[in-house]
């Protein structure tokens, strides 16, 4: 069946939006509630499907947009094609989802020259000429695919010949001249004359819109926003009202509310005298809505009418284009607005309390994403600054710094308390004391897992990763982009948020806590089933997180904790004692440090659960590496100290004998715990006594201790049996019990696959889906970033990265596990508290899965809580394979 309705006839049939996409969705509903609309008629999105598999328009589509023609015709009672009473229309494109000025609309069409004549001697050759101008400028470009900047070469030296700065001062014959000029442009441009036949152009532009739907914009506009190339679009074809017919005329913009703040006042720009796009364009400067109210106090009244009926109907804050014809008001176009992120909150929470809104509603209408983003520092975009290059959005937040390229530089820096940005090509586990040193990362290389996306990340830091565009040149002292050259200690400003870099000294803005920002996550938290607690190894971490939201620890890695340069000392030695009393001496030099830091997490948590997790370190990332120490032995083997070369070689000897091929699946967690249980037994004790000292003082504690890197549950048996053997030491030597619970990471698929063996030795699972991912794909997730990831998802291997999005197959081992844990004991708790546990995405997939509890970097609370609330409104499936 041929589609193709008027719009009054579109409004019985009650389609959406795939059917009549966006902006004919809008002027048929707009039409359905009596709004001041031109009459028009829409082809559905179907008919351009159809459209290209036919490669051309059929017969039966032609007869019914004829008649279509016809009826509008009687309805306006004005006839196509005739010079007496000239229906001229727009052919106007729209998607079913929003692709701003991605395709093309031809405005004025069914003019030629005895009809501008005709208009010229009724109306005046301004107005006439205008409208045949722009007619022939826009079917030019669009149908006949002539440059429009030859259509704007024409306009600007007859501007410019008569001294003339904005269009609406041109007189009717410099209008009637550029008409000559345009069709001249034509005639040499085609080798034709500009059609005269109002049927034939009406032809011509409906299947140059349909056609527009592969122009380069749009098919990248959809690649880049993951729009789906079958949708196509539709086609209206609308009565025109004349913006440009004279000085009571014109045409604008209009929000309903503002749309940077979300105050609710309207948000409008006009332009007198003026048609189509002209406002947006940015020809002239548009006027002020308080001058429209001025000078046009009823045109004004029907715009602030419309607004609310619009708002009403359509529950969301609109975004209206409208045209004033010599003094009267129609409506073009409405749409919901786009927003700052701050606005889409305040909007959101405004309209619950007008009950526009459900409470529901209200928490689906901020994105996650854009919620985030109000929590970090931002560069000051009123100050319009120039970036130099732009990378991948890694971490959100800006700060500017010194430029350093060594960690040896951050530290320094640090130690000064001046601040850096430390540029690297990408960033390895060994750059961590620098970018703990930083106050932001740069990286040319790496995607949006990469090493320094997740760490910075976790600590709250700005990070651009990715940047190709900058070359770090070979001395390691300088970068440059082009022609822009940048030295170790300039300063640079990046913008994590949006992945923008500056050269020097930035202005930033704060982010705002508003009342509506608490407001919406209070909403989230009554919705939500999910519980969120945060990864936090420090009271600084910890203390952001509770201040975010959070309800306790889901991971606090304790190996994290000896990332200061003494304590990593101490540690190095213990993993290279020779013997079981070397390594016990350094275990107790370490046991007073562990007992405060497990002390203040505990202690700050006042009897919200904290996670701790028992040593996982893969060894690589404590010992020195051999690239290193081999030069220096060489060194001193030729000149140097005895002694010292002594030191030296033990060393080597001993990384060499703890070397490992893959360390990330090497001797770590549990299989380092049962081989030396000495260093489970310091930390166990280390825990407890700082609980038990704390439920002296009268503080609650809710400690669960966590072994990670289970596989078989005789390794869970066992380490239990070593935790539990060194409580009872504990509770005897202090003569006080205390609860606790004993659990293990699922971060290996074997693990998945044994959950009811698991459960008899576990009271809580947490999924580390770090770990998980890389053992369910078996990728090394470095080796992914680095090497193949990015070309799997520009390829379409994979549609999302599975180490930021839980991928299909692993939410099924998840699932498989959760259900048989849960099965096997009835108070199995079961968390995620890997790197998932804080995307939206997932978040949505953990909820439907039945899991208790996400668990992520503290800065990350908010948006998890959000994030949790709206799957719980919108009971988000699991994905599918
Ligand atoms: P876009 O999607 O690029 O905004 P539109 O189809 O909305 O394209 O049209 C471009 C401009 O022309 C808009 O400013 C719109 O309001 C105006 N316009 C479209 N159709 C008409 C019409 N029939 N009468 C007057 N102005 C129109
Ligand atoms: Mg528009
Ligand atoms: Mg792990």
């Amino acid at each position: 069946m041929d589609e193709v309705y008027l719009f009054d006839e579109a409004a019985k049939l009650h389609m959406g939006k795939a059917e009549l996409g966006g902006k004919g969705y809008g002027l048929v509903e707009m039409t359905r509630i009596g709004l001041p609309v031109p009459e028009g008629i829409i082809i559905t999105t179907k008919m351009c499907n159809k459209f290209f598999s036919e490669k051309k328009l059929w017969q039966s589509i032609i007869q019914k947009i004829k008649a279509k023609m016809k009826a509008l015709e009687s309805k306006t009672g004005k006839e196509f094609g005739n010079p007496k009473n000239p229906l001229l229309v727009s052919v106007r494109s729209g998607a079913p989802l929003s692709m701003p000025g991605m395709m093309d609309t031809v405005l004025n069409l069914g003019i030629n020259d005895t009809i501008a004549e005709a208009i010229a001697s009724r109306l005046g050759s301004k107005f006439a000429f205008d409208t045949y101008r722009r007619f022939i400028q826009l079917f030019g470009s669009i149908v006949l695919k002539i440059d429009k900047e030859k259509f704007e070469a024409i306009l600007e030296k007859s501007k410019a010949s008569k001294g003339i700065k904005n269009d609406s001062d041109l007189s009717g014959d410099d209008l009637r001249h550029i008409v000559s000029e345009y069709k001249m442009l034509v005639r040499r441009e085609t080798g034709k004359e500009l059609e005269q036949d109002p049927e034939k152009q009406l032809f011509m532009a409906i299947q140059a819109v349909f056609e527009s739907w592969w122009n380069k914009r749009a098919s990248e506009y959809r690649r880049i926003y993951n729009i789906p190339d079958s949708l196509g679009t539709a086609v209206s074809i609308v009565r025109m009202v004349y913006g440009n017919y004279n000085a009571n005329s014109g045409t604008g913009v209009a929000f309903t509310r503002d749309p940077s703040t979300g105050e609710r006042t309207l948000y409008a720009e006009v332009l007198l005298n003026a048609q189509g796009e002209d406002v947006v364009a940015g020809i002239r400067t548009p006027m002020h809505i308080d001058r429209l109210k001025q000078l046009m106090p009823k045109v004004y009244s029907e715009l602030e009418r419309s607004a609310k009926i619009l708002e009403k109907y359509f529950k969301d804050m609109q975004d209206i284009e409208f045209t004033i014809e010599d003094g009267k008001f129609y409506l073009l176009q409405t749409r919901n607005g786009k927003r700052t992120p701050a606005a889409a909150v305040k909007i959101a929470i405004s309209m619950l309390h007008e009950r526009l809104i459900t409470e529901q509603e209200a928490l689906l209408r901020v994105e996650p994403e854009q919620l985030e983003k109000l929590f970090y520092k931002q560069v000051d975009q009123s100050k319009k600054p120039n970036p130099i290059a732009k990378g991948l959005p890694a971490s959100p937040g800006a700060a500017s710094g010194r430029v350093t390229f060594s960690i040896e530089g951050a530290v320094e820096a640090k130690a000064k308390g001046i601040p850096v940005i430390m540029v690297r090509p990408e960033t390895t586990p060994e750059d961590i004391t620098g970018i703990a040193a930083s106050t932001g990362v740069l990286t040319s290389r790496g995607g949006m897992t990469s090493h320094a996306a997740v760490v910075t990340r976790g600590m709250g830091k700005p990070c651009i990763v990715g940047a190709e565009a900058v070359k770090i040149s070979p001395d390691g002292k300088s970068f440059s982009v082009g022609s822009i050259k940048v030295n170790e200690g300039d300063i640079i400003t990046i913008d994590g948020g949006d992945g923008s870099i500056y050269v020097g000294e930035v202005p930033l803005v704060d982010p705002k806590q508003t009342p509506e920002i608490s407001a919406l996550l209070k909403l989230a938290d009554k919705h939500r089933k999910l519980g969120i607690r945060a990864n936090a190894d420090t009271l600084e971490m910890f203390t952001k997180a509770l201040e975010n939201g959070a309800e306790g620890i889901g991971l606090a890695r304790t190996e994290r904790m000896f990332n200061s340069p003494d304590r990593l000392e101490l540690v190095r030695k213990m993993i290279l004692a020779k013997s079981k009393d070397e390594r016990q001496l350094y275990l107790s030099k370490i046991k007073p440090m562990q007992k405060s830091d497990f002390k203040a997490l505990l202690g700050a948590a006042k009897g919200k659960p904290v996670t701790i997790r028992l040593l996982d370190a893969p060894l690589h990332e404590f010992l020195p590496k051999v690239e290193e120490l081999l030069p220096e032995v060489i060194k001193l083997r030729q000149k140097g100290p005895k002694a010292l070369l002594k030191e030296k070689e033990e060393l080597l000897a001993s990384v060499m004998q703890l070397r490992e091929a893959n360390p990330m699946m090497g001797q770590r967690g549990v299989r380092l715990a049962l081989m030396y249980p000495e260093i489970y037994e310091m930390q166990v004790s280390a825990m407890l006594e700082a609980a038990i000292d704390l439920v002296e003082q009268g503080v609650k504690v809710d400690l669960e201790i966590m072994v990670s890197q289970v596989a078989i549950a005789n390794e869970l048996m066992q380490a239990r049996q070593i935790i539990e053997n060194t409580a009872e030491n504990v509770f005897k030597s202090k003569r006080r019990r205390i609860n606790f619970k004993i659990g293990t990471m699922i971060e290996t698929p074997r693990a998945t696959l044994v959950a009811a063996d698991l459960a008899k030795y576990a009271d809580f699972f947490s999924f580390g889906t770090n770990d998980l991912t890389q053992g369910t794909f078996a990728f090394s997730r470095d080796d992914a970033e680095a090497k193949f990831m990015p070309f799997y998802m520009s390829s379409k291997v994979l549609e999302a990265d599975p180490f930021v999005t839980l991928d299909a197959a692993e939410s099924r081992l998840v699932d498989l596990c959760t259900k048989e844990g849960k099965a096997a004991k009835k108070t199995l708790k079961v968390g995620v508290c890997g790197e998932h546990g804080g995307d939206p995405k997932s978040i949505g997939i953990f909820n439907s899965l039945g899991i208790d509890y996400v668990s992520m970097s503290p800065y990350r609370v908010p948006v998890a809580r959000l994030a949790a609330a709206q799957a719980s409104v919108t009971g988000a499936k699991s994905n599918t394979i």
